[in-house]
This record gives structure tokens, C-alpha cells and sequence, in this order.
């Protein structure tokens, strides 16, 4: 393979801006795609993905295109998650590029994600030219959209593409920018190889799949193979492309994309960042920048019907299987039974996996609110991993607690900067930056406790900015902080899975808001039911609700049979994500309360 006609390319972009659009648009182009195959966002392969209108998972897909200079290019567009848990991943993918297509939505402009994967792609050195997407919008101003790419990011935008992947406008002219501004990929086919993993995932039929960039050297079908993180050795069964579809192939030499099957049984022995080479001729030194990710927020998951439990542990050893970053432990819970106590990368990692388990294994569940992971040294000088209420020892034995911190840049128009910054203020923020970007966009940076994150921020920042606000942000560090848990009593009973770790400055009123809407939550019974906080014995708050009186049927005056049929069959539904909690029968509303206190 002549390496000058290759190009590597990723599309970078904020959230709904196009990519997924406009990679479909590139593949049809191209006539990677055949006509049948021409159903939306092909890329965006599982349904989750589809109807979320989100990529997850990374893939590299080989286009072959033939330019206005009469040569035959091979195009590998390698498309990145698009979503802040999975920066990782993204920072991997884009080191598999020498360049990146960024686009912006002509009528939204830039927002957090652009500028984050934006620094990103600049961290790799990776070439970056600019499309203006959407200008088939009635508000789409190209115009004022260059002006803040070259204000904003300093890209010089004189050649953007002005594209609508909606109506299939300029997307010729994009493919010839690839060309002309993404630079060959370099490397020595002769060298020892070095082959990065910038994607892994299981198969049923053929065992883990990775995507691999072959930096020098080249990879043939046979060859023996050593992963250099774990050191373990494989023979490599079978390789080749995406195109989209699978092409087997018997080599790949430096500077290509491709696939490798080599009998691995599990995705965390084929860990993102890795690097692949030769088992008897093996390189030096790794690619840099190899990482493990650990699970930042953590949520119990249980059964509703206690007989799904082994249900459900074997879905989460599938899930398992096919993401290195999830984990999960069993967990019992006094109120809940017996369940798993899950870590995710981030809310939304959480989201998806919740919703496979329910949709793809048919686990009906009760999720307890997520919490992060806290540094505990207790008195006796001995140091914890704290990810759930219930495993904080008692106050009398806490030395100190740390809770993570992040550092968040939020972008939003400039009306709603105040509001912002009050939401930051309330959430326990540390201001670090405002910026004005342009006239009307602000940059606002704060470092932010990610146990207020995980709550409702994400939710709160949306709906005081109408939608406008958009949030990028990292990790930075653990910090010592006032840290109480606060327990939820019904009927006298702490109930363990209502538990929450919180600021002691917050807890008071935390507690109180909390009662209040769990009370809202919690259907009347045929008894009365107490529902307080308290923070270590002492009792902060109380409401009550009410006993039933009535049997709701009783509205039918059993005239019509039907109506009172579908009565009690509404009930039944209601009743599906209820749990029996010593004798109150909680929702799974009752369990996420907290997320609906400020
Ligand atoms: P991604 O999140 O960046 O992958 O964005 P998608 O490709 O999923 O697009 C987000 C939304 O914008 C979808 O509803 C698309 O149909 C729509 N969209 C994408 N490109 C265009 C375009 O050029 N014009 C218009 N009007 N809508 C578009
Ligand atoms: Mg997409």
C-alpha cells in the first residue's frame, strides 16, 4: 500500500452538530455504501445509539476515493465517542489520525465539546480544518460562525466547507479537503511493530475484535503477538478492513487502519491505548499515553423480582465482557435484598448501560442514586475506598473524607451567565475563569465536587439556559471536605438504600427538601407512613403520608367491568418498579428523590 494516498481522519464535533450525518454522507459518496444500505447513521450501529442519536463506541470505516487529481485515495475516517465519559477513548482514536475534520452547526456556533475535542485533537498534533454543517437552516450564519472558529480557536477558516449533510451539499468538497489537508501518514514498515489498539469489543461468533493503528512495522495473518501492557501473546487469526463491512486482508503495513482477530476472550485484555507487537521481534518502547480508566460514579442495581438476581448477574458479566470500564460487585442491601453495586465512567455511561440491561436482558431494576468515590482514612490510620453510603463507618471513626473534584467549562450565551454562575456558586464551586469568547458566548470554568455533578447539575444547567449551556469537563483531584451521611428512616426504619453521603453544610436542608419530595413519591397505603432524615441519630426533618381510605375501584360503582378491569391493570403497571421495604412499598422514584432536590 503506497502510504502517500492514505489519509486517517476522525470528525470531531459538539453533540448534534452532524457527524453522524455527514459520515453517512461521506460513505455514500464514496459508494462505501450501497444503496440498500442507505438507512440513516449507518455508523451509529447498536439501536440504543440510534435512538439516543449518540455514538458510543469508536469505528474506522475505509473509504475509497478517487480525487480531482486522478489518484486513488483510501480514506480511514475513524469516528470518536461523542460524549465527555469517554474522553479516553476519544484522546486514543484521534492518536490513530494525522488529522481531524471539524465541524460546527452553522446556526449553534462553538461550544464546549468543540473546544474540548479541539484541544484534544491539538494535544495529538493532529491537522484540524474546519465545516460550516447545517447551512441549509434558515438561522445558520456562516459568517458569524468562521468569525468565532478563527476568534475562538485560531483555525484559519478561509477554506471551510460551507456543507448541509442534510441536503448532501459540499460534501464533495470535503472529501477533497481530506486529500489536500490531512497529511499522509508516516512510519517504517521494516521497523519492529508497534500497532495501537484504539478500539475493542466483544463478539459472540468471534471473540474480541480490535482496531488497530500500525505505526511502523507490519502486522500479517499468522504472526505471533504480545499486547505489551499485559503481556500476554495471541496469534492473530484473522485481519483486514471495514469497508463498512468486513474485507479480510493477510497484511497491514505502517500507517493503516484495520481490524484484528486473535482468539482474545475478554475486551480488558485488549485494552484501549495499548500497544500490539511482535512476539520475536518485539519493539522497544510502547506507544505513550497507554491508561486504565476506572469508574468514577457508582449506583446500586437490583432486582425487582428477587428471582431475577441470577438474571442479572449473568447480563452484567455479558455487559462486562464488552466494556473494560464498567465494573460491578455484589452488594445486599437490607432494604433491596441482594443486587450489584455497579461503577461507570460517567452519568451518562450509567444511562446506557441501565437502559441495555433493561431493554436488551429484560431485568426489570431499582437504581439507587449515583454516588461517586470517596477517600476515607479512618482513625485508625487505615485508608478506604468508599463508593456507598452504607460502607462509611461511623463519624466517631472518621479521620478525614476526600471527594473527587473536577474542572468544568461551561459554555453558554451571555444572558445566562448569572444564572449560571449561581448554580456553580450553590453547587460548592471555586470560580476559576469567565470568558468572554465573543460578544454573546462566555466561557465560564469552575472546579466543582463531582458528587454534585452526578446529581442534578447537567439537568439544572439546561434548564436555566433554555437548552443553550453546554458542559465539558475533567478530573482533577481528591479533596478533604465536611462530609456527612444522612439516613432515611421509614416507619422508624433507616432504609440503607436511600442513604447519601453530603456536605455537612447542605445536609440540613438537603434532608429536609428530600422528606418533601419523597413524600410526593410515595403512594398512600393502608397505613400510615413516616418518612424522615436524620443525620447520625439525630432526626433533621419528617413528613408523613397519609393512610388510603378508599379502595380507587370503589369510583366504578362496579357498573362498567371493563373500566374497572383497566383500573386495576394500571395499578399492576404502576406497581412494576415498586419495591416492598419492611412493609411500605417504595417507587423507584422514592430511590432517585435526591436527584430532585436543589
Ligand atoms: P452528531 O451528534 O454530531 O452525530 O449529530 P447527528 O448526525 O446525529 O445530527 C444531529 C441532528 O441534526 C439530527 O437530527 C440530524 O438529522 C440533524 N442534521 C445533521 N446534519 C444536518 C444538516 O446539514 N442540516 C439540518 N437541517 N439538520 C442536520
Ligand atoms: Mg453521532
Amino acid at each position: 500500500m503506497d502510504r502517500d494516498l492514505i489519509r486517517n481522519f476522525s470528525i470531531i464535533a459538539h453533540i448534534d452538530h452532524g457527524k453522524s450525518t455527514l459520515a453517512d454522507r461521506l460513505l455514500e459518496e464514496t459508494g462505501t455504501l450501497t444503496a440498500r444500505e442507505k438507512t440513516d447513521q449507518f455508523l451509529d450501529k447498536m439501536e440504543l445509539e440510534r435512538e439516543r442519536g449518540i455514538t458510543i463506541k469508536a469505528q474506522a470505516v475505509r473509504l475509497k476515493y478517487r480525487a480531482d487529481d486522478g489518484k486513488n485515495y483510501i480514506l480511514n475516517l475513524i469516528d470518536t465517542p461523542g460524549h465527555v465519559d469517554f474522553t479516553y477513548e476519544v484522546s486514543r482514536s484521534l492518536t490513530a489520525c494525522e488529522g481531524a475534520m471539524l465541524v460546527v452547526d452553522a446556526s449553534q456556533g462553538v461550544e464546549a465539546q468543540t473546544l474540548a475535542n479541539v484541544y484534544l485533537a491539538l494535544d495529538q498534533n493532529l491537522e484540524i480544518f474546519a465545516v460550516l454543517n447545517k447551512i441549509d437552516l434558515p438561522s445558520a450564519d456562516p459568517l458569524r460562525v468562521k468569525a468565532e472558529i478563527e476568534e475562538i480557536i485560531g483555525l484559519d477558516t478561509i477554506d471551510a466547507v460551507e456543507a448541509s449533510a442534510k441536503e448532501g451539499i459540499g460534501i464533495h468538497d470535503i472529501l477533497e479537503e481530506i486529500v489536500h489537508k490531512v497529511p499522509a501518514p508516516k512510519g517504517d514498515e521494516t521497523a519492529p511493530l508497534k500497532a495501537l489498539i484504539f478500539d475493542s469489543w466483544y463478539d459472540a461468533y468471534q471473540g474480541v475484535i480490535i482496531l488497530v493503528r500500525i505505526f511502523d512495522g507490519t502486522l500479517k495473518k499468522g504472526d505471533k503477538i504480545q499486547l505489551m501492557a499485559n503481556k500476554k501473546t495471541y496469534e492473530v487469526l484473522k485481519m483486514g478492513v471495514f469497508s463498512p463491512h468486513p474485507v479480510e486482508m493477510a497484511s497491514l503495513g505502517a500507517g493503516e487502519v484495520g481490524f484484528v482477530i486473535a482468539g482474545i476472550k475478554v475486551v480488558a485484555d485488549a485494552k484501549v491505548g495499548d500497544t500490539i507487537t511482535h512476539l520475536h521481534r518485539p519493539t522497544e518502547t510502547p506507544l505513550p499515553g497507554f491508561k486504565v480508566v476506572k469508574p468514577m460514579v457508582f449506583s446500586g442495581l437490583y432486582p425487582i423480582d428477587t428471582s431475577d438476581y441470577d438474571l442479572l448477574r449473568d447480563a452484567l458479566e455479558k455487559l462486562r465482557l464488552n466494556d473494560a470500564s464498567f465494573s460491578f460487585e455484589p452488594e445486599t442491601s437490607l432494604a433491596l435484598g441482594f443486587g450489584f453495586r455497579c461503577g461507570f465512567l460517567g452519568l451518562l455511561h450509567m444511562e446506557i448501560i441501565q437502559e441495555r440491561l433493561e431493554r436488551e436482558f429484560g431485568v426489570d431494576l431499582i437504581t439507587t442514586a449515583p454516588t461517586v468515590i470517596y477517600k476515607v482514612t479512618t482513625t485508625g490510620g487505615e485508608l478506604l475506598q468508599v463508593e456507598s453510603a452504607n460502607k462509611l463507618p461511623e463519624v466517631q471513626f472518621i479521620e478525614r473524607i476526600e471527594e473527587p473534584f473536577i474542572l468544568a467549562s461551561i459554555h453558554v450565551p451571555n444572558e445566562f451567565v448569572g444564572a449560571v454562575l449561581s448554580l456553580c456558586e450553590e453547587k460548592r464551586g471555586i470560580q476559576r475563569e469567565i470568558k468572554y469568547l465573543t460578544a454573546n458566548r462566555v466561557m465560564v470554568v469552575y472546579e466543582l465536587p463531582l458528587n454534585e455533578i452526578v446529581l442534578d447539575f447537567y439537568d439544572r444547567l439546561k434548564s436555566i439556559s433554555r437548552g443553550y449551556a453546554s458542559l465539558d469537563y475533567e478530573h482533577l483531584d481528591f479533596r478533604e471536605s465536611q462530609l456527612v451521611r444522612l439516613n432515611i428512616l421509614i416507619n422508624g426504619e433507616v432504609v440503607d438504600a436511600l442513604s447519601l453521603i453530603v456536605h455537612r453544610d447542605k445536609s440540613q436542608y438537603r434532608g429536609r427538601d428530600l422528606v418533601t419530595k419523597m413524600k410526593e413519591f410515595i403512594p398512600r397505603q393502608q397505613f400510615e407512613v413516616a418518612i424522615q432524615a436524620a443525620i447520625g441519630t439525630k432526626v433533621i426533618a419528617r413528613e408523613t403520608v397519609k393512610a388510603l381510605r378508599k379502595d380507587v375501584t370503589a369510583k366504578c360503582y362496579g357498573g362498567d367491568i371493563s373500566r374497572k378491569r383497566k383500573l386495576l391493570e394500571k395499578q399492576k403497571e404502576g406497581k412494576k418498579r415498586m419495591k416492598q421495604v419492611g412493609n411500605v412499598e417504595l417507587p423507584q422514584e422514592a430511590f432517585l428523590a435526591i436527584l430532585k432536590v436543589k
